[in-house]
């Protein structure tokens, strides 16, 4: 090819798509970041900007997506992501999710282009298989707070797989186990944030339900060679990408106080609706297929996080004041 590929990432100013945006343009891809900052910001990438392989569009996905000249590849990421987020913009959810994979969809096959959705472990709702493989279908309750974020994803997923079959896109569907690392909203509700900016500030943190849920939490460079990957494999079909190594979210709450060296207390509040009781992913066919598995352990991947919360905090407390 004469030119550098060209990369479509919608959502590409979020904490996930703000780190694709930079790996694609150390592949030498010629990147295209669309966002419209609902969750978003613009410090997530105002480092790339002024990059000339890289441009930034502001867009709502769910209306007709315009973008000049080619395009090989089309990475949906636009979505709200944390329940605190999709609970407060739950028809730009549903929207983001259906509309916004529509017209990212039609724009890959107008084109020519691969195209990749960035699904979620949420598709497996609250699991009744453990570890969840990928052939399983799910416990989703449909009408409960939950289901705008885990219904969307799965019309999502069901619609790349339609434009495959019946126009012949070529798609790749990433199931993305919770991820953590710099750029996370640090008010965005997620276990992470929450607990690491309670123990930072010296406050309780605070743990839903009795904390025996649990959940298995990747390094975002982890996540990021997963889908690039993924994308260049040969594979069509939902993959998982998570780290397996699982603990309960009281045990997480206790590792972040340690981490961080913190006096905080934990104190315990209701367990917010449909909340899954486990989650772990099973990874044997993202081995298989792509030979990839997490490289950085929880310690290592906290240790480089807090250091990005730490700076944050330091800024926000400097501007406030
Ligand atoms: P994020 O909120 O940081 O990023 C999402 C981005 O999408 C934001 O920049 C937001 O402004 C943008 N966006 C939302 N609706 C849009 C619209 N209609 N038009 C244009 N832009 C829009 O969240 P994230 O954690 O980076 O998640 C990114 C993707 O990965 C999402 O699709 C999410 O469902 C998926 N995912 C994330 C996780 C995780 O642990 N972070 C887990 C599973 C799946
Ligand atoms: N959680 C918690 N305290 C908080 C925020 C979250 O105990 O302040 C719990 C939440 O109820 C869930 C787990 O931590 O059981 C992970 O929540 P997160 O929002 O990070 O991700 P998700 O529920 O989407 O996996």
């Amino acid at each position: 090819m004469s030119r550098p590929p060209r990369t479509l990432i919608t959502g590409g100013a979020g904490f996930i798509g703000s780190h694709l945006c930079e790996r694609f343009l150390a592949e030498g891809h010629e990147v295209i970041c669309m966002d419209n900052f609902i969750t978003g910001s613009p410090d997530n990438i105002a480092h790339l900007i002024g990059h000339e392989r890289f441009h930034f569009i502001q867009h709502d996905v769910t209306n007709f997506i315009y973008v000049e000249g080619p395009l090989d590849y089309v990475l949906h990421f636009a979505s709200p992501a944390s329940p605190v987020d999709y609970l407060k913009y739950p028809i730009q959810t549903l929207k983001v999710g259906a509309l916004g994979t529509h017209k990212a969809l039609g724009l890959a096959k107008a084109k020519g282009a691969r195209f990749l959705l960035a699904s979620t472990s949420e598709v497996y709702g609250d699991p009744l298989v453990h570890p969840q493989p990928e052939d399983y279908w799910g416990n989703v309750n449909p009408v409960g707070l939950r289901g705008v974020y885990d219904e969307a994803k799965r019309f999502a997923e069901a619609m790349t797989m339609a434009y495959h079959r019946y126009h012949g896109v070529d798609v790749r569907i990433v199931r993305i186990f919770n991820t953590y690392g710099p750029r996370m909203r640090l008010d965005d509700g997620r276990a992470l944030p929450t607990f690491m900016t309670q123990a930072l500030k010296g406050e309780p943190l605070t743990v839903y339900g009795d904390g025996s849920q649990t959940r298995s939490f990747q390094y975002i460079d982890d996540l990021v060679e997963g889908i690039y990957r993924l994308l260049m494999s040969d594979y069509v079909g939902p993959v998982n990408i998570g780290n397996p190594e699982e603990i309960s979210i009281l045990e997480f709450a206790r590792e972040i106080i340690e981490l961080t060296g913190s006096k905080s207390e934990i104190v315990f509040k209701p367990l917010p609706a449909d909340d899954p009781k486990v989650r772990q992913p099973d990874i044997s066919l993202a081995r298989r297929v792509l030979g990839w598995e997490p490289r950085v352990s929880r310690r290592e991947g906290l240790r480089r996080t807090l250091e990005y919360f730490k700076q944050r905090l330091g800024l926000e407390a400097a501007h406030s004041s």
